[in-house]
């Protein structure tokens, strides 16, 4: 089932006594949900996902415009009619029934012609059971699972009654991190295996990266970027994007456009055919740094830092926003840094540099094809 947000805005009235400026959780979102995929909503604590989630589920009324499901209108409609799966952070299972009857209930409150048997329930809880694997669990009670099983029974009471949308308001965050990588993929496969149309809230990046089919990145209240992950990653539409999306986050330089090239410092880093000349903002994802010994943009070395796989050389530079620099480096590139040098100098791949605009912060476009050496 296709989701249209049209023109939706929620405002809240402002609860501080002196300042009764409103709130809005929801800026004029106007954007599509395509049918059988799953989509993250991303973006830091308050920037207005719940609210979003709830103005779909209907427990909360827009201030304007409007949610269709296909095409129908569901503005109106109260959430137990709209054929919503609703999950959250915590579980919120009846902690006096066993699972199975957890998952029975939202079929036991069916009326009328969707009325099912004793029969008919029970098989379709059992099914739902399986879906998640917790079908061996069915006699037991919220208090004797893990969190993760936990979390597990609440999907499978979502799904019982086939819901036309499935919404997950950051089901993860509860679990350590072992069990909540797992069951990140136990929900895709699930997403896969049904079909059923998917939002996923998280302010996890990572999390959201990973799963979704295409990620909302919001800010404030407003969309700033909507996508498939790996397009937003290499493409981001403005500072706060390039930045939000990345571990270890990009690294933003004061610059300049001078004479075509990019320049930090003194150094003239990488030729920008086409962006205005002028200050930017300049980020450089971590893996866009190669190690060579006459390399253009020179930085005091700090120290290498081996996590697993990668190795990261940890430097400074003064244009720097940070203090620490981090770049990816390959092992076979290492040979290139001597532990002694006081300074390490990169070449920069240009398909991982990023110019922004100093006051709106948007992205400025250059011609990264102009550079074939690297
Ligand atoms: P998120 O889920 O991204 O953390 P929310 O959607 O919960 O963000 O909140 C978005 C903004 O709306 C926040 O500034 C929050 O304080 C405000 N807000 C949310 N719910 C209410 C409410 N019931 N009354 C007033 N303000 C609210
Ligand atoms: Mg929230």
């Amino acid at each position: 089932m296709k989701v249209v947000l049209r023109n939706l805005t929620k405002k809240f009235p402002g609860r501080d006594k002196k300042n009764k400026v409103d709130v809005i959780a929801v800026n004029d979102f106007d954007f599509e949900i395509p049918d059988g995929k799953l989509i993250g909503l991303l973006g830091p604590s308050g920037c207005g996902k719940s609210t979003t989630l709830n103005l779909i589920s209907g427990l909360e009324k827009p201030t304007s415009g409007q949610v269709f499901f296909g095409e129908e209108d569901v503005t109106g409609l109260p959430p137990e009619h709209r054929g919503i799966g609703l999950v959250f952070q915590n579980y919120a299972l009846y902690p006096h029934l066993t699972v199975r009857q957890n998952i029975l209930f939202p079929l036991e409150n069916l009326k009328g012609k969707d009325k099912l048997s004793k029969a008919e329930m029970l098989e379709k809880a059992m099914d739902a059971a399986r879906l998640v694997q917790i079908d061996e669990l069915m006699e037991r009670r919220p208090g004797e699972l893990s969190g993760g099983q936990q979390q597990r029974v609440a999907i499978a009471r979502a799904l019982v009654k086939r819901p036309r949308v499935l919404l997950l308001d950051e089901p993860l965050s509860n679990l350590d991190a072992r069990l909540r990588l797992q069951t990140r993929e136990e929900i895709k496969r699930i997403q896969k295996e049904t079909g059923i149309t998917t939002i996923f809230v998280t302010h996890d990046q990572e999390e959201a990266m990973s799963i979704s089919d295409m990620i909302v990145v919001m800010k404030d209240g407003m969309v700033q970027q909507i996508g498939r992950p790996q397009e937003v990653y290499d493409s981001p539409a403005n500072l706060f994007v390039a930045k939000f999306l990345g571990t270890p986050p990009v690294n933003v330089f004061e610059g300049q456009v001078k004479d075509g090239w990019l320049t930090i410092g003194k150094d003239a880093v990488l030729p920008v055919k086409g962006a205005a000349e002028g200050p930017v903002y300049a980020g450089i994802r971590p893996e866009g740094f190669l190690l060579r010994k006459g390399g253009a943009f020179g930085c005091e070395l700090s120290g290498v830092e081996v996590m697993g796989r990668d190795i990261s050389v940890v430097c400074a530079n003064s244009a720097s926003l940070s203090p620490a620099i981090r770049a990816i480096i390959g092992s076979e590139n290492m040979a290139e840094v001597s532990m002694d040098a006081r300074q390490v100098r990169f070449d920069l791949k240009p398909g991982k540099v990023f110019l922004f605009d100093r006051k709106t912060e948007e992205r400025i476009e250059f011609d990264a094809s102009a550079i074939s050496r690297l």
